[in-house]
């Protein structure tokens, strides 16, 4: 009884991010990363999203905030454009990514580059430039 990933990869959310949530595994490639942090907004799981924020930004996300952002917005759709690295053997790496979301009946579409590091052997994410 495992319900599809709302990260839209058309696995089960079990087989998918749900591990990741869950702590009973990690993320090996900045995408799986990001394709976690995107079903984590969906799912609101605010803790998930600021235990993979790099230790230098972490006290930039607000829990309230996080969380009433995750209420406000459905998370329709994902779709990675571009990586560049951030595979099992890297230290870092880029992804380039479109997320269908959608707030008060409207659909917007958010585009942004990612950047992703490794810290103490887990993918967390830095920061990026969203397209305006
Ligand atoms: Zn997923």
């Amino acid at each position: 009884m495992s319900r599809p990933c709302p990260c839209t990869s058309k696995q089960p959310y079990d087989r998918c991010c749900g591990p990741f949530h869950a702590g009973t595994a990690r993320p090996a490639t900045a995408e799986q990363l990001m394709r976690s942090r995107f079903s984590a907004y969906a799912l609101a799981k605010v803790d998930y999203l600021i235990a993979t924020r790099s230790e230098a930004k972490r006290a930039l996300e607000n829990r309230d905030e996080l969380a009433q952002y995750c209420k406000s917005v459905s998370c329709v759709g994902l779709k990675i454009v571009h990586k560049e690295k951030g595979g099992p053997a890297d230290d870092a790496g880029i992804v380039t990514f479109q997320a269908s979301l959608q707030a008060n009946g409207r659909r917007s579409l958010h585009i942004e580059t990612s950047s992703f590091a490794r810290e103490s052997g887990r993918w967390v994410y830095v920061d990026g430039v969203v397209k305006e």
